[in-house]
C-alpha cells in the first residue's frame, strides 16, 4: 500500500471555541476516530470529524497530528444530534462532542485500570484479637469487625472511614485480613411475564404499531404498571439485535431497578449508565452500547448521548424530573435531547409518568405532538390509591411539631405491624439557628442562605457551599447564649419520633446518611427484612420504590413551595407529593396518607387529596397561559457573576441595553434581576430573562447577543453563561 499523502482533517477539542481545529495527518483516518495533537502548549486527544478538507490556514500555521488512536469515538448520527444541540444550547461543538465521551478514553497517556477488591477474614481474625487492638483505635476496630462479621468490598469500606486503606493495610500486616480480585456477579430469579389487562395492552398495542418517529406519553397513577408495559415492548424491540435506551431520574436507578431488569431479560446483556460507576466499568458499558453488545441500557440524563450500534426506541420514566436537565456546562434537557435523537433515528420515543411535566401534558393534550395514553387502575390485584387526608397542623410546643392525629395514626399502623414512611424534605437539625431577642441568625459567609443546624456532626452547615462551622453558643450580636434552632429537618424529625415511639426501629434517610447506591441497596433489603418500622426521609424515598408493608406515608412541612417565587414551584410540590403519597398502599393492605398543613383549603393540596392531575394540570396551564410563561413562550436566561457586585452589574446593565438595541421584535428582554439566592460560594449573581413566542427567533436573537459580548473584549472578565429551556429560577 502506497504510503497515504498528506491531507487536511479537522478536528473536534474539548475547548470552549465554538469551532473545529485543522490538523495535517499523514496516516489513514476515519471519521470519529481519536487522535492525539497539540493544542497550544499542551497535548490533547481529539476527535476527527472531517476528513481532506480545505484551510484557510497558510501551510507553515497547520501541525501535525501526532498519533492516531484505534478508539472511533463519533458516528455520523450523533454528529448530528451534537450540532443540533450544539446550536439549540449555545455551548461550544467541541465542547459538547466530548461531553460524553468516557474521559478514560481521552488519556494522553495510556493508564492502568482500576479493579476492585473484596476483604475477607483470616483464620487469626476472632473475638479476642479484635479486644487485643487499643481501644484507642477505633477506626481499626470498626473496620476489623465488620470484615470479621462478613467480607467486605472496598466500596462498603469506604462508607466507613475515608482512611479505610490504611486500616485495612495495617490488618493485612496483621495477618487478619486477606485481600483478593472480584467481579460483581449477581444471582438473579428469572421472573415470571405478566399478563397485560386491557388498558396496558391497548397501549402496547398502539405503542408496538409505530412505523418510525412517533412521541408517546403514558400518563399512569403510581404502581399502574408503566414499567410492565415498557418491559413488554422491549422484548419486541430487542429481537434482531435491537437496543433500547431507557432514560430514568438520578435516584430512580437503584439496584432494585437493574435486577428487575436483568431478571426480565435473562437472555440479553442489561446494562446501566451513571455517574456512580467507576470509570473502568463506565468505558466498559459504553462499549457494549457502542458495539451493540448490550441491548437494554439503562441510564442517567448523559446516556442520551451514547453511540449505539441499532437503538430501536428510547423509553423515558419519569418524566418530569428535574434531574434530567443538567445545571451546568451544557445545560442540556435529556427529554427534548431524547426526542431528537429519536426523530432523527426515526424511532419511538415513550415518556411515562404520574405527574407529567406541564410542558409534555400541554404538548400532549392540547398540541397533539405526543400521543397520550392513560393507565388508570393500580395493576396489582385489590390494590388501590391511599385514601389522602389533609390535616390542619395545629402543633404546638408540646406536641413539637407533629399533630396528635399524626400520632395515632402511627400507633395505629405500627399496631398493624405495617411500616411507616415520614417525608419532610429538609436535610439537617434545623434550617435555622435563631436569636430572639434580637432577631440575628447564624449565616452563611458566602452565600445569601441561614446555616443548617446539623446535629448528628454538631455543626453549622451552608446547604449550598458546603461551609461548614461549630454551632454558636451565643448570639454574635448581643451575646444572648439562648439559642433556638428553628423549623424541623429530619434530625429532628427522627428525635422526636424515637422518643415517641421508643419501640419502634427508626431510621433516617436522606442525602448524609446515604451516600452510594449499594448504601441505598442495603436500606431496602432492610425494608423487606423488616428491620425498619419507621422511614424518616427526604425526597431521596419519593420513587419509584415498592415497600409493599408500607401502609402509612405522613408529610410534614410542605407548605413552604406555596409562596415561591419560582413558577414551576406547585407542579414541583405536586408531583413530590403524589409520589410520596403513591408509596403507600402498593401491596394489598390499604394505604394511608396524612399531609400536615397549614392550609388544608389549598387548591393544590385539594387537588392532591383527589389524586387528581388532571385538573391541577389544567388549572396550571390556564395560568400559565395568562402569565405568558412556559409552554406558552420559550424562555433563556443569562446568569452572570462576579466577587465584585459593582462588576457584575454594570455588565449586567451593560448587556441589558445591548439587547434591547437587538432589533428583533419577537423576543422580549426582561429587567436584569438578582435571583432568589443573590450570593453564592463569594459570588455576586444577576440574570437576565428572555422570552419569545418563536424557538428559532430566540435562538438567532442569543447568536446575535453572543457574538456582540464577544466582541467587546472588556465584558469577558465576567463569568456568564446561558440557559435555554431553564427549569431553576
Ligand atoms: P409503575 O411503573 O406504573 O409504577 P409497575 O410496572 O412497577 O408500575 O407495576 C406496579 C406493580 O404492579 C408491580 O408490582 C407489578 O409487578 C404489578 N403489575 C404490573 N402490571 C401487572 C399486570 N398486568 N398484572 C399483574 N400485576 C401487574
Ligand atoms: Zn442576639
Ligand atoms: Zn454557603
Amino acid at each position: 500500500m502506497n504510503p497515504k499523502e498528506t491531507s487536511i482533517v479537522k478536528v473536534a477539542i474539548d475547548v470552549p471555541i465554538d469551532d473545529f481545529f485543522d490538523y495535517q495527518c499523514e496516516e489513514n483516518v476515519a471519521f470519529g476516530q481519536a487522535v492525539l495533537v497539540p493544542f497550544g502548549s499542551r497535548k490533547v486527544i481529539g476527535i476527527v470529524v472531517e476528513i481532506d478538507s480545505s484551510t484557510e490556514l497558510e501551510a507553515h500555521q497547520i501541525k501535525k497530528i501526532i498519533r492516531v488512536d484505534d478508539d472511533i469515538l463519533l458516528n455520523e448520527e450523533l454528529f448530528k444530534l451534537f450540532k443540533f444541540v450544539s446550536s439549540y444550547y449555545h455551548y461550544p461543538i467541541g465542547q459538547t462532542i466530548h461531553i460524553a465521551v468516557p474521559s478514560n478514553l481521552k488519556k494522553t497517556e495510556k493508564v492502568l485500570n482500576k479493579k476492585s477488591y473484596i476483604y475477607e477474614a483470616t483464620d487469626l481474625l476472632n473475638k479476642s484479637a479484635i479486644d487485643q487492638i487499643s481501644a484507642r483505635k477505633k477506626n481499626l476496630i470498626e473496620i476489623a469487625k465488620v470484615i470479621f462479621k462478613e467480607k467486605q468490598t472496598d466500596e462498603a469500606l469506604k462508607m466507613i472511614s475515608i482512611n479505610w486503606k490504611k486500616y485495612v493495610k495495617e490488618l493485612i500486616t496483621l495477618n487478619f485480613v486477606r485481600e483478593r480480585e472480584y467481579q460483581k456477579t449477581k444471582i438473579i430469579q428469572k421472573t415470571t411475564v405478566l399478563k397485560l389487562n386491557q388498558e396496558q395492552s391497548e397501549i402496547y398495542e398502539k405503542i408496538i404499531a409505530a412505523q418510525g418517529f412517533e412521541a408517546f406519553l403514558i400518563y399512569g397513577i403510581t404502581g399502574s404498571g408503566k414499567t410492565e408495559v415498557y418491559m413488554h415492548l422491549i422484548e419486541q424491540y430487542v429481537k434482531n439485535n435491537g437496543q433500547v435506551l431507557i432514560l430514568v431520574p438520578e435516584i430512580n436507578l437503584t439496584p432494585q431497578l437493574e435486577d428487575r431488569f436483568t431478571s426480565r431479560f435473562s437472555n440479553y446483556l442489561v446494562i446501566s449508565l451513571h455517574s456512580q460507576l467507576t470509570q473502568k466499568k463506565r468505558l466498559e458499558n459504553w462499549e457494549q452500547a457502542k458495539n451493540g453488545k448490550a441491548q437494554i441500557i439503562i441510564g442517567t440524563r448523559l446516556s442520551v448521548f451514547t453511540p449505539f450500534k441499532n437503538l430501536r426506541a428510547i423509553i423515558m420514566d419519569e418524566e418530569q424530573d428535574l434531574s434530567f436537565k443538567q445545571h451546568d456546562k451544557l445545560r442540556y434537557h435529556a427529554r427534548d435531547v431524547a426526542m431528537m435523537r429519536a426523530k432523527l433515528l426515526n424511532i419511538p420515543f415513550i415518556a411515562g409518568s404520574a405527574t407529567p411535566s406541564i410542558e409534555i401534558w400541554q404538548r400532549s393534550v392540547n398540541e397533539n405532538k405526543l400521543l397520550l395514553h392513560k393507565l388508570s387502575e393500580r395493576a396489582v390485584k385489590d390494590a388501590t390509591l391511599p385514601k389522602i387526608n389533609l390535616i390542619k397542623d395545629e402543633t404546638n410546643k408540646e406536641n413539637e411539631g407533629i399533630s396528635e392525629y399524626v400520632i395515632s395514626a402511627i400507633k395505629h399502623h405500627l399496631d398493624l405491624r405495617q411500616q411507616i414512611l415520614i417525608f419532610i424534605n429538609r436535610r439537617g437539625y434545623a434550617p435555622v439557628l435563631f436569636c430572639s431577642s434580637c432577631g440575628w441568625y447564624a449565616n452563611c459567609s458566602r452565600c445569601s442562605s441561614k446555616l443548617v443546624v446539623h446535629r448528628s456532626k454538631q455543626h453549622l452547615r451552608c446547604h449550598h457551599c458546603d461551609y461548614q462551622r461549630e454551632i454558636d453558643t451565643s448570639c454574635k450580636v448581643c451575646g444572648n447564649v439562648d439559642l433556638m434552632s428553628l423549623g424541623s429537618g429530619t434530625q429532628k424529625v427522627e428525635e422526636r419520633i424515637s422518643k415517641l415511639f421508643s419501640k419502634a426501629l427508626v431510621r433516617r434517610v436522606d442525602r448524609d446518611t446515604i451516600k452510594t447506591k449499594a448504601s441505598l441497596d442495603a436500606l431496602y433489603q432492610d425494608m423487606s427484612d423488616k428491620k425498619i418500622d419507621i422511614l424518616v426521609g427526604t425526597q431521596m424515598l419519593s420513587k419509584g420504590h415498592d415497600f409493599p408493608n408500607l401502609s402509612l406515608v405522613v408529610v410534614l412541612d410542605s407548605d413552604n413551595a406555596l409562596y415561591s417565587s419560582d413558577f414551576r414551584a406547585s407542579e414541583r410540590l405536586f408531583s413530590q407529593l403524589v409520589q410520596v403519597a403513591g408509596r403507600a398502599g402498593r401491596g394489598s393492605i390499604p394505604g394511608e396518607v396524612v399531609i400536615q398543613t397549614n392550609f388544608p383549603e389549598h387548591p393544590l393540596y385539594q387537588s392532591v387529596k383527589n389524586q387528581d392531575y388532571e385538573s391541577f394540570a389544567s388549572e396550571e396551564i390556564s395560568l400559565r397561559k395568562e402569565l405568558n410563561f412556559p409552554p406558552f413562550c420559550f424562555q433563556a436566561v443569562l446568569r452572570a457573576e462576579s466577587k465584585n457586585k459593582k462588576n457584575v452589574k454594570d455588565f449586567i446593565n451593560h448587556l441589558y441595553s445591548m439587547a434591547k438595541q437587538i432589533n428583533t421584535e419577537d423576543v422580549e428582554v426582561f429587567h436584569p434581576v438578582q435571583p432568589f439566592l443573590d450570593r453564592l460560594k463569594g459570588f455576586e449573581r444577576y440574570q437576565i430573562y428572555f422570552h419569545s413566542k418563536n424557538r428559532s427567533s430566540l435562538n438567532k436573537f442569543l447568536n446575535v447577543l453572543k457574538v456582540e459580548i464577544h466582541a467587546n473584549k472588556h465584558l469577558n472578565r465576567i463569568k456568564w453563561n446561558l440557559d435555554v429551556d431553564p427549569v431553576d429560577f
